[in-house]
């Protein structure tokens, strides 16, 4: 699955959407991503886990550990395609943990998934989890890198596509500028180009 057949679903999913958007974040972009809207098809959660997989399977990882809630579906399909166990951390009281009775042994091969990853930030804190329980980190992997780069984990990352989308303070914003219609996503459907 190439960057463009990505791309293509994506789209046809409507889960990247171009436009003028509003951000939770309060910047504008011409761009707007949301993975949940591919991963609400299992057919399609499963061929992007089966292609994200591929990577890590010479890592032989007996478990898959993703961050609430956005990487439990790539996660658990993950790890279908690997044939290992799929947990999740949540947050509790602010902080990331393992709750429900899940547990991971000393020195477990683990890898963390999620569907997106923007800071890196959720990720090593994902990766801290399984570490704190004794487990071993081999790589982390995600649907979309959006992090430009700048993610610096101390384990491979692995990806099916980076993807940039630039983001404009409002008083600066050229989308604003044309009189462009502004948009907050979620709030209503927007057509796709
Ligand atoms: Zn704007």
């Amino acid at each position: 699955m190439n960057r463009d057949d990505l791309l293509d679903l994506f789209r046809r999913c409507s889960a990247l959407l171009d436009g003028h958007f509003r951000l939770s974040s309060g910047l504008h972009s011409p761009g707007y991503l949301q993975c949940a809207l591919v991963l609400q098809h299992p057919r399609h959660a499963a061929t992007l886990g089966e292609a994200l997989a591929e990577p890590l399977r010479e890592l032989r990882p007996a478990t898959v550990l993703s961050p609430a809630l956005g990487g439990l579906i790539i996660g658990h399909e993950v790890a279908r395609a690997l044939g290992a166990r799929a947990i999740f951390a949540e947050r509790e009281d602010g902080v990331l943990r393992l709750r429900r009775g899940f547990t991971l042994t000393e020195a477990e091969r683990v890898v963390v998934v999620e569907d997106v990853v923007t800071t890196g930030g959720s990720t090593r804190e994902t990766m801290q989890v399984a570490r704190a329980a004794g487990a071993q980190v081999l790589a982390a992997a995600a649907v979309v890198d959006r992090s430009n780069g700048v993610s610096s984990l101390d384990v491979p990352l692995h990806v099916l596509m980076s993807l940039s989308l630039p983001t404009y303070e409002p008083a600066v914003c050229p989308l604003c500028a044309q009189g462009a219609p502004l948009t907050k996503p979620g709030s209503r459907q927007v057509a796709v180009r």
